[in-house]
């Protein structure tokens, strides 16, 4: 990471964005996309690298603010946040000049190749990207790269729940970037409902699922495209073949960082009955292992956003049947609850059917793999993540029988740490997904462009009225299909499937017939010289 100029470290106090001015902000991005100055891919970059370089510069600003909303460690910001976006921007500002390039590489039939297709890359106008209080720098920034990157402008909407990190973002977008393309308006439910009844070209919202229905609700009486980026309660299974210690050890983590306020964490573990109470027995030992004071007086532990959650939370552990077999400890006052894990022994428990998103947990006994996959279909059947732990082919069961939005074997969401990798949900859990190409993809429109030569038209004739029926035939032999498959969808291998795939026309890609037709010119040339050879 490069060293950081000096900035005020002062955190500015949360100041929402006047109502009055959020219809001339999104006006200002949109005529700012219409000046087409983002269309330049330069311009793009110098920006980017503008970003960069405020990232560098904010970074010790942001673990303090980090730190005041979240009491986030420092150690944690970087991990998660910052250096998540570095290398999110790295791979953008290494890859750009490629990703804006035309498609060219595309399937199509033939007979168009002279129309040279391709697809153009363009961005799709001024968007809106709104950003939750979890991981607040990452979640704003990251999309707002992919929106950057694309060439779109972009109004940042960050959660005012972490108020703090809005601010400095607010401060550091306005101190680097463009100050007629980019913006941070902060603010609530009123500032949100001011952004939503402006025109945009897409709306990016991270959050929970009531709230995107209302997201998505506004977006479609405009057409707005949006991606949503939502939560879910995420199983992992742990079998009898599993390492127990490592599983515990890693599902620890994967509970702890942020006080687990992770969107990917594991909100239940299936356990196999006959290891459920070694596994408890892991999980205690790692529990002393991370924090040998304890959680409340370690610096490497968060606290939860806010007094609602933190209700929200504890209610979870005062509504549930189950045993509480690992912490349990909670402090209003200090917003502190300690990783907790509670034995349950039905799938409608609380501990269960609510989305935890804090540091609480609950183990599900199950008998057999089979029974295990029920049961998480049954809870949701389209989580954001799922975690595994067990013999190759039980997880691959797993994986083949439990959807998700992405998945880790043998680690709790690991798939979610790496920076440019795609990431999203499925069904409840979202739709659409973002980090590294994706980000750029998400704020992209992919336009199919054609060129059709002049001398192109005698092909063409056949469009034109008076319809030839002598046309009509060349055209269809030339273009037609010929299946390789009979009525009952069998794919057909006798010598006619063979004979049509080497010398047919219409084949499943013009480059496939194109070769193929090639090869039979050059045979027919060869057969051709050999014969006059022959004839000399
Ligand atoms: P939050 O309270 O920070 O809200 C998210 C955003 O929604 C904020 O910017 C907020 O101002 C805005 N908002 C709230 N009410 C609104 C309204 N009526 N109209 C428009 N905007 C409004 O965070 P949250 O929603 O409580 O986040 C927790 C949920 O988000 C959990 O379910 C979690 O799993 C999910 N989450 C998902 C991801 C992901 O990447 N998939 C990441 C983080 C959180």
């Amino acid at each position: 990471m490069a060293v950081g100029m000096a900035v005020d470290i002062t955190i500015p106090a949360f100041e929402a964005t006047p109502l009055d001015d959020i219809a001339q902000i999104a006006a200002t991005a949109r005529s700012s996309f219409q000046s087409q100055k983002t269309k330049d891919v330069e311009w793009r970059l110098v920006q980017l690298r503008k970003l960069y370089w405020g990232l560098t510069d904010y970074t010790e600003k942001f673990q303090a603010a980090l730190k005041k909303d979240l009491n986030k460690p420092p150690h944690d910001a970087i991990l998660t946040e910052i250096h998540h976006l570095f290398q999110d921007l790295d791979l953008t500002l290494k890859k750009l000049k490629d990703w804006v390039k035309d498609d060219k590489d595309i399937d199509y039939p033939w007979t168009f190749a002279a129309m040279k297709p391709r697809i153009r890359k363009e961005p799709l106008g001024a968007v809106l990207v709104i950003g939750a209080y979890n991981v607040p720098l990452m979640l704003s920034l990251a999309p707002f790269i992919g929106a950057m990157a694309a060439g779109c402008t972009a109004v940042l909407k960050p959660s005012e729940n972490a108020p703090a990190t809005a601010m400095v973002m607010k401060e550091m977008v306005e101190k680097y970037l463009d100050p007629s393309s980019f913006f941070v308006v902060n603010g609530a439910i009123p500032e949100s409902t001011a952004l939503l009844n402006e025109r945009w070209a897409k709306i990016f919202y991270t959050g929970n699922n009531a709230v995107a229905r209302i997201v998505a609700k506004k977006a479609a009486e405009t057409l707005t495209p949006v991606t949503l980026e939502l939560g879910g309660r995420n199983p992992s299974f742990v079998s009898k073949s599993a390492d127990l210690a490592l599983a515990a050890r890693r599902l620890l983590w994967g509970k702890t960082i942020n006080a687990g306020q992770i969107c990917l964490s594991q909100n239940y573990v299936l356990v196999q009955k006959e290891v459920v109470d070694d596994f408890i027995k892991f999980l205690n030992a790692s529990y002393h292992e991370f924090y040998p004071s304890g959680p409340q007086s370690s610096e490497d532990y968060a606290r939860i956003i806010n007094e609602r959650q933190f209700d929200r939370i504890k209610k979870m552990l005062d509504t549930t049947k189950g045993k509480i077999v690992m912490g349990g400890e909670t402090d209003r006052s200090d917003l502190y609850i300690s990783p907790t894990v509670v034995l349950v022994d039905s799938i409608d428990d609380p501990m269960v059917t609510e989305e935890s998103f804090g540091p609480v947990w609950s183990i599900v006994p199950f008998d057999t793999i089979d029974d295990a996959i029920r049961l998480a279909n049954t809870v949701d059947s389209t989580p954001l993540a799922l975690m595994t732990f067990g013999s190759k082919s039980e997880n691959a069961k797993i994986l083949d029988r439990v959807t998700s939005g992405g998945a880790t074997i043998n680690d709790a969401w690991m798939h979610g740490a790496i920076a440019t990798l795609p990431f999203g949900g499925v069904g409840e859990s979202g739709t659409g997904s973002y980090h590294g190409k994706a980000s750029f993809d998400g704020f992209t429109h992919r336009r199919t462009v054609v060129e059709v030569p002049g001398w192109m038209d005698k092909l063409l004739r056949v469009r034109y009225a008076p319809f030839s029926p002598a046309d009509f035939k060349r055209h269809l032999w030339l273009t037609g299909n010929r299946p390789g498959f009979d009525r009952d969808g069998k794919v057909l291998r006798g010598p006619a499937y063979w004979l049509w795939l080497v010398f047919g026309l219409g084949g499943p890609s013009a480059k496939g017939a194109l070769l193929r037709w090639t090869v039979l010119f050059a045979s027919a040339y060869a057969a051709f010289f050999q014969y006059r050879k022959y004839r000399i």
